[in-house]
């Protein structure tokens, strides 16, 4: 066994793969000098749009600034009740808080770790006015149950895709399927850019317009505000590498695809370890290869031991988190949650890994006696 070291991802590799078009991209923009809301981001904007299929996308900050003002934009009101997972990252319900309302979690299904739609009902009040499903890890949540439940209550649905660039449900597109869907293109995203920014994407011109409005101080034409917005606005040069960068999406995540399904396939006899499971009419995306065992520490300790980088997605639950301690009278409705949280560990995976690195990180693995001590 080589002793290489392999890290959890490595972003410049990208970059030496697409130099060239990247670095024309942006002496494109550097020369028109014109840097936050022009073209360039209007082009990025109908092209995401239309990959995802739907007509609209408005373009802004990051990824919970477009949750944010898709809550905004949905008519969240201060106290209106947001449902949505405990396991997922805090920028989920950080959105939800600025946006004035209030999380109420729901726990997961225990084989894809998205939310289970079969516990939602139990959690709808007077004051619940938004579902906000989270398509994690690279896969869709159960939409078809989600989307009937919103409809029987008129809730509004919008969609954390920020880890679901090309994710499909029943062949729709992830944020095609809800009112609105909100995308971060975070620098390790399966789209990212080099520094931060996000996307709303919906179907309705109206929302779109209040969206457009609400990113740039809430005005609607030069310096007339017709309502109180923010600054959350995706500029033009993170505009011109996304565009750069977009039509390669496919071929990512496919080479994603191909690195999981090689892991799954070494990883099936391994009766210590769970792989990770794609649900019934899902495409994932595998922005993340999660994969699950009780003897987590040790595990950790002897991949990093030999070379093999691994994170932790995500290591404390939101209703355990220091800044939430409002939700932690949740916890009797997340016990899936929490009994996964300390089993949960992410493999190295990302769309530039060679063959060679993945048969080390397989190799090492399978290697493992889950009944050593490291
Ligand atoms: C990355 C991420 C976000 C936040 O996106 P930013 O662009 O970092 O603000 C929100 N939700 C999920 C599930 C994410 O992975």
């Amino acid at each position: 066994m080589s002793e290489a070291f392999i890290p959890f991802g490595d972003l410049s590799l990208t970059y030496m793969c697409h130099r060239e078009i990247i670095d024309r991209a942006l002496n494109q923009v550097l020369e028109k000098g014109w840097f936050v809301l022009g073209k360039t981001l209007e082009q990025f904007e109908s092209s995401f749009a239309a990959y995802c299929g739907v007509k609209y996308g408005v373009g802004v900050g990051s990824g919970t600034e477009a949750l944010h003002l898709a809550l905004l934009a949905c008519g969240i009101e201060r106290g209106s009740e947001v449902i949505t997972v405990a396991n997922t990252c805090v920028p989920t319900v950080a959105a939800i808080s600025f946006a004035g309302g209030v999380p109420v979690l729901v726990d997961i299904d225990p084989a894809t770790y998205t939310m289970d739609a079969s516990r939602i009902e139990e959690r709808i009040t007077e004051r619940t006015s938004a579902i906000v499903p989270v398509h994690l890890y690279g896969q869709c949540a159960d939409m078809d149950s989600i989307g009937q439940i919103a409809a029987k209550y008129d809730l509004r649905v919008v969609e954390d895709c920020a880890q679901a660039h090309g994710a499909t449900y029943k062949g729709r597109m992830a944020g095609s399927m809800g009112d609105m869907g909100c995308y971060s293109f975070y620098p390790s995203k399966n789209l990212g850019a080099y520094g931060d920014a996000g996307m709303v994407i919906c179907k309705d011109p109206a929302v779109a317009n209040l969206v457009r409005s609400l990113r740039n101080y809430g005005q609607t034409r030069r310096y007339v505000h017709e309502r109180k917005g923010f600054n959350s606005r995706l500029d033009e040069i993170q505009a011109s590498i996304l565009l750069a960068k977009l039509p390669h999406l496919k071929a990512y995540n496919r080479r994603r695809r191909e690195i999981a399904h090689v892991y799954t396939e070494a990883f099936r006899e391994l009766d210590w370890l769970i792989a990770p499971t794609e649900g019934e009419g899902r495409h994932h995306v595998f922005h993340l290869y999660v994969v699950r065992t009780v003897k987590r520490g040790p595990f950790q300790e002897y991949l990093q031991k030999h070379g093999i980088e691994t994170l932790i997605h995500y290591p404390i639950p939101i209703h355990q988190q220091p800044a939430y301690v409002e939700c932690l009278p949740q916890a009797k409705y997340l016990s899936v949650t929490d009994s996964q949280a300390p089993h949960l560990l992410s493999l190295p995976l990302y769309p530039e890994m060679t063959d060679s690195q993945v048969n080390h990180v397989i190799e090492t693995v399978r290697a493992w006696n889950p009944m050593s001590r490291g």
